[in-house]
């Protein structure tokens, strides 16, 4: 996303090419919503009333934002879970219309879009209930982030949760919980994602937060599965289940559901949660849980963290210095024992050497 309103390039949108559809002659429905899905006569049901039947359904309908704050609703709350919504903002900033940004959130999304208004001239403010990425980031590599980004200028506001937006016909303010009011030319509401679900009730799909899938990312109907940031899928390493909301998740869910459909057995071997960011002046990787003893190696700008349970890794946070990353990835994914090699599993070099790699190999 950030690559594409920094560079313009719609490469990084449209990654399988902009006539996929027409090249893989798949008849697409522009514009028409499904509104349910009535497994025991296999259709689906057209917001127009149009019904249409299938052999196997794959519900692939993403997730939305996410914001339970009043106001949100408002006309001038930006999300960028909507393309057509994050270009027309994008598009006024590079206008001149507007000169400052109040972000709340900051996760992921949050971040990246601070960075591209940032990028764009605009002055920047960004609002969190706690540190910068919560979710993904301890405090401490938090920290890292949160003063990458004050050096790029942007304003963040720690520890201050948001009541709601205010205004009358118009977003005029974003109300905090302490009180004060902050005001800006536009506002992003950046708290998260949900599952696009709500049609499937009453179809009989089991649902929970997402759509819940076994390890096949079939439904409770054999016939239907779901992919995506819609589905529930177990993780890789916890096997908890829940929704994992990242683009190659997504497209390995896709792989696999397609070649169930093409009669393979294939298992799915669970989602992995690993986010990196690029774009904010500091090299960062947070794969993994944070479970277990932390072994960390603290040297100027660089902070890298491994996460070990059961003589296994679980997780690593590096930031400023990412060498290593892959192969603590597959070291984690593997569950190779990592107790040979001690500290030196912190060492920026380490994977280099073939001690680690044979590791892998055999593991
Ligand atoms: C701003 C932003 C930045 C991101 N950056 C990254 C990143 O850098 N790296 C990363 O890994 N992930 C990133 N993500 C997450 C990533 O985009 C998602 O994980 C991924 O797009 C999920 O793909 P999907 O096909 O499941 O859902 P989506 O891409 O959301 O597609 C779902 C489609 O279903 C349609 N739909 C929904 N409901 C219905 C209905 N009832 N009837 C018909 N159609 C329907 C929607 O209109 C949409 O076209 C980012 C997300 C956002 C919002």
């Amino acid at each position: 996303m950030a690559d594409y309103f920094l560079t313009g390039r719609e490469a990084t949108l449209y990654w399988k090419g902009r006539d996929v559809l027409d090249r893989l002659d798949v008849v697409h429905r522009r514009g028409k919503a499904v509104t349910a899905v009535r497994p025991a006569n296999r259709e689906v049901v057209l917001a127009s009333g149009e019904t249409l039947g299938y052999d196997r359904l794959v519900v692939a309908t993403g997730s939305r934002l996410h914001a339970p704050l009043p106001g949100v609703d408002l006309p001038g709350v930006y999300n960028f879970k909507s393309l057509t919504a994050a270009k027309s903002l994008v598009e006024r900033a590079r206008r001149g219309e507007v000169a400052s940004a109040l972000i709340v959130g900051a996760g992921f999304i949050g971040v990246e879009v601070a960075l591209v208004l940032k990028d764009l001239g605009l002055a920047v403010t960004m609002v969190s209930r706690r540190w910068v990425m919560p979710r993904a980031l301890d405090p401490e590599v938090g920290a890292i982030v949160l003063q990458a980004l004050r050096a790029r200028g942007v304003d963040v506001v720690l520890d201050q949760a948001a009541a709601g937006f205010e205004g009358e016909r118009q977003v005029e303010a974003l109300r905090l919980v302490s009180g004060e009011a902050l005001r800006a030319d536009v506002y992003v509401a950046a708290t998260g994602v949900k599952p696009n679900c709500e049609y499937l009730q009453g179809s009989g799909l089991e649902l929970d937060w997402g759509v819940r899938v076994d390890d096949s990312l079939r439904t409770s109907f054999v016939e239907i599965y779901a992919a995506g940031d819609v589905a529930e899928t177990r993780d890789r390493l916890t096997g908890e289940r829940y929704v994992h909301a990242y683009f190659p998740n997504a497209v390995d869910q896709g792989r696999v559901v397609a070649e169930h459909i093409l009669g393979f057995e294939t298992r799915y071997p669970g989602a992995e949660s690993i986010n990196s960011l690029r774009h904010v002046g500091v090299p960062l990787v947070a794969a993994g849980v944070p479970r277990g003893e932390a072994l960390c190696l603290r040297d100027g700008p660089v902070l890298r963290k491994v996460f070990i349970a059961d003589r296994r890794i679980t997780g690593f946070r590096l930031a400023g210095d990412i060498r290593g990353a892959g192969v603590y990835r597959a070291l984690m994914l593997k569950s190779v024992d990592v107790t040979p090699y001690g500290r030196h599993l912190l060492d920026p070099g380490f994977g280099a050497g073939s001690v680690a790699l044979q590791a892998i190999a055999g593991g």
